[in-house]
């Protein structure tokens, strides 16, 4: 079974068109931060077991980032949002990881033929 994402721009379509960037949760850090917030930024990333939010790119339909919550265990995607939206969110409750406004449904579970 193909594991497919929905694009809330595009619909459901194959994990193939997406290309993935990473953990969405880092914040930039001001331009005066100190380098120990820039090292942090840059290099530190948590390796999770489990679900997380990363930035995917629709390369493959309308170049849009998105915020992809996925399971990296198992593979599941459980929402997918814009990521304009996203930061939107995120903005508008400083302090709180944003929850996704309109997250479009999973497509599929599990894990696709790799
Ligand atoms: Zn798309």
């Amino acid at each position: 079974m193909a594991s497919l994402i929905t694009c809330p721009h595009c619909g459901v379509r194959p994990k193939e068109e997406f290309t993935i960037r990473g953990d969405a949760g880092p914040v930039r850090p001001a331009p005066e931060a100190k380098f120990a917030a820039w090292d942090a930024y840059v290099h530190l990333r948590d390796n999770v077991r489990g679900v997380m939010k990363e930035h995917w790119q629709h390369s493959g339909g309308c170049r849009r980032w998105l915020v992809v919550e996925r399971d990296t265990f198992n593979h599941a995607v459980h929402s997918v949002v814009d990521a304009a939206e996203f930061a939107q969110a995120s903005a508008a409750k400083p302090g709180r990881k944003a929850a996704p406004a309109k997250p479009a449904k999973a497509a599929s579970k599990g894990r696709g033929k790799a």
